[in-house]
Parts: C-alpha cells; structure tokens; sequence
C-alpha cells in the first residue's frame, strides 16, 4: 500500500535503509566549521553555507565557514564549534581553546549502514515508522491486508436510532457497537445490514457478505422459534466448527467456516455480542492482520467481593483506574446480559474460572483493556 494507508497495519516485510544515513557528514549545532589545530586562535570567516547547500573547497587551517544544522560539513573541517562558544565580529572569530575531533559531526552512516533493518516485519506502523519509511525512501510497504467485515443483526424487535420504536421494539445497539468494534480492530471495510427473523432475508443478506474475509452475525442464533441463522449458514455452504460455548454471558456462540470466510454468529443480547466480538473476532481479526491474537492482561487490585458459581467460565465488565501503584479493579454487576445501563463505562473485562467461589475485596486479579489506550 502507499506510505500513507500503511498507518496501524502490521510490516510483511522490513524496512531497510536506502543508503547511508546520515547520507553527507551532516552538521548538529548552528556555529562554525574549523580545522582542530586553529583551537584558542583568531580565524577569519572565508563564507558561510545553510542546510541543502555544498562547499567545495577543502578548508584551510586558518579560516572557518559560519555553518547552519543540517548542512554537509565541508570537506577539511574536522569540528563544528558551537556558535555560543565563539566570541568575535562577522569577518573573524576567536576559537575555544579545546575542541574535539568530529565535534556536532555526525559522520555517513554514522546513524545506520546501508541495506542495515530498520524495523522488523510484524511491527506495527506508527507516526514515527512511517516518518523513518519516507526518510527511507519508501514510497510503498508491504502490510498484512486488513480484512473487510460484514455485519448482519437480526431481528423483527429492532430499530434503528433513527426510528421511534414501536410498543414491541427496542433500538438496535449491537449494530453501531460491533462496526465501532471492528473499525477499532482495524478492519479494512465495515458494511452492515439488518434483517428481520424470516429465513429467506437472512440467506440473502449472508449471500451478499459471500466476498467478505469475515460475517458476524447477531441474535437468531439460539433455540427460539425464529433462531435461524444455524438454519441459514447450512443452507449457505457453511461448515459448523462449534456451536455453544460455556461460558457467561454468551454461551449460544457459533462459529463456521466457508472456504477461507470465517462466520461468527454472536448472540444478540448486547453483552453476550460484544464480549462474541472481544473475545473471539478480535483476535482472529488481529491473527489476519500478522498480530498476536491475545493482548497479555494487566493486573490489579479488585475493589469488591465477587463470588463465581456454576460450570461456566464467568466473563464481568468492569471499570479500571488508575491508582498510583495499582490499577483499581470495580466490577460493574448489571441485571444479566441485556443491561448495557450498568455497562456503558466499563474499559476493561475480567475473567473467572468456573466454580472458582470468592474472590476477596483486595486481592489481586488479572483484566484485559476492551479500549484501545487508557
Ligand atoms: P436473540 O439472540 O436474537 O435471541 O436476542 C437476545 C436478546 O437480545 C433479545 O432481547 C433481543 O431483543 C436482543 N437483541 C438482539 N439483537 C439486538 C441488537 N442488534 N441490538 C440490541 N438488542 C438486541
Ligand atoms: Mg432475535
């Protein structure tokens, strides 16, 4: 891609440097170009030359040349002397009475070598990458591709923000979330589509996903009636690699594949969608993208008693601040899998072991961000 789409995508290859760098002997400090044996001496200024100009001559013992940062240091001259340190008019300075070989020189290749890595493949590309590319000379980079993501959310209860809900309907909430989700998963290409529950809208909106890398699907995907997206995907080719996860909330999960298209169907009720989305296209989405798929957890310090019973594996949204030493651990109990009321601060999510019975006010306790930065 071009230097400038490459932003947040992950090296396929590395970057090495065109040449040398610095290319010339470049100049550090603003002052004067000199021989070391005028050190303590009166010389007389003979020119002066700014960055993006040359000096020819070699420079004799005896003279110097007034000099700007980022200037090639003329042939001859062996230091660059402050002009802070230097006392005199425009025609003649006097020098200080020591001054050190290659002084405010940075000589070629004195930053890297020709042909030398300077970032490795699988970095991710940052302001600062890109700047070290262009310095490079690179007009285009190889990348991981990002993937395009087609979202489809069912049901015939839902309405967009825009629509005034009827006596039966709630807002569609998992819609915005998941494409919020994956733009800050770095996905290519979000689109996204809405289908009530009957069979033949939703074969049809999966059809139209066909040329996308991923479909995430929302509701429909449990044991109710009108639950047809397992129904759909095996009419759509798909081949079922699991369906139900033990896990709360969100144990009605699915995942199927077709050819190289990987297919979640994530349950509708909004915590169960986005901790489908955190915890399982993430990271799949980041493998795609030559990423690790799990960021390691951080630690801290639970501020509340929390008791885990039952044989799932227990997922809990919590709110994490920072508190000098430790990263403070508030857990946000919501009523069940629908609330976002309770969930709509939280920055992190915490994980518990199925029966693992209380964990205490205070002690330690393992979290991963669901934001980007904090
Ligand atoms: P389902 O998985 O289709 O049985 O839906 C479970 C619950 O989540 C129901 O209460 C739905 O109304 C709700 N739900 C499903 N999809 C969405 C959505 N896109 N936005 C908000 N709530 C939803
Ligand atoms: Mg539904």
């Amino acid at each position: 891609v071009p230097l400038e789409q490459a932003l947040g995508a992950t090296l396929a290859e590395p970057v090495r440097a065109d040449r040398d760098y610095p290319p010339f002997p470049r100049v550090m400090m603003d002052g004067y170009a000199v021989r070391l044996v005028d050190a303590g001496k009166n010389v007389r200024v003979i020119g002066e030359l700014a960055a993006g100009s040359t000096w020819d001559a070699v420079l004799q013992p005896g003279t110097t040349i007034e000099i700007m940062t980022g200037a090639p240091c003329p042939p001859g001259a062996e230091a660059v002397v402050e002009k802070e340190l230097v006392q005199g008019d425009p025609n003649a300075v006097i020098l200080p009475g020591t001054i050190r070989p290659g002084q405010n020189i940075i000589p070629v290749g004195g930053e890297c070598a020709a042909g030398s890595v300077v970032i490795d493949a699988g970095a991710p590309v940052t302001p600062l990458a890109l700047a070290a590319m262009a310095t490079f000379g690179i007009e285009t980079v190889c990348v991981y591709p990002r993937p395009c993501l087609a979202i489809i959310t069912t049901g015939a209860e839902l309405v967009p923000v825009t629509s005034e809900p009827g006596p039966a309907q709630i807002r569609n909430s998992n819609g915005p979330m998941l494409a919020a989700m994956a733009r800050q998963s770095g996905i290519a290409n979000v689109c996204l589509a809405h289908v009530p529950d009957a069979m033949d809208e939703l074969g049809r909106a999966i059809t139209a996903a066909s040329d996308d890398e991923i479909i995430v699907l929302t509701g429909a995907v449990s044991e109710g009636k009108y639950d047809n997206v397992p129904k759909a995907l095996e009419a759509y080719g798909a081949t079922l690699v699991f369906h139900k996860v033990s896990q709360r909330p969100g144990k009605p999960l699915l995942f199927a594949t077709k050819d190289r298209q990987l297919i979640f169907g994530l349950p509708g009720n909004p915590l169960s969608c986005h901790l489908g989305f955190h915890r399982y296209v993430a990271p799949a989405v980041r493998k795609m993208m030559g990423l690790e798929p799990l960021i390691p957890p951080a630690f801290g310090v639970l501020t509340k008693a929390i008791t885990i019973k039952g044989p799932r594996t227990v997922f809990q949204l919590a709110h994490v601040m920072d508190a000098g030493d430790d990263w403070v651990v508030r857990p946000l109990k919501g009523k069940g899998s629908a609330d976002l009321y309770s969930a709509a601060t939280a920055n992190a999510m915490l994980r518990f072991e199925p029966e693992s019975g209380l964990h205490a006010a205070g002690s330690r306790i393992d979290f991963e961000w669901i934001v980007p930065a904090n």
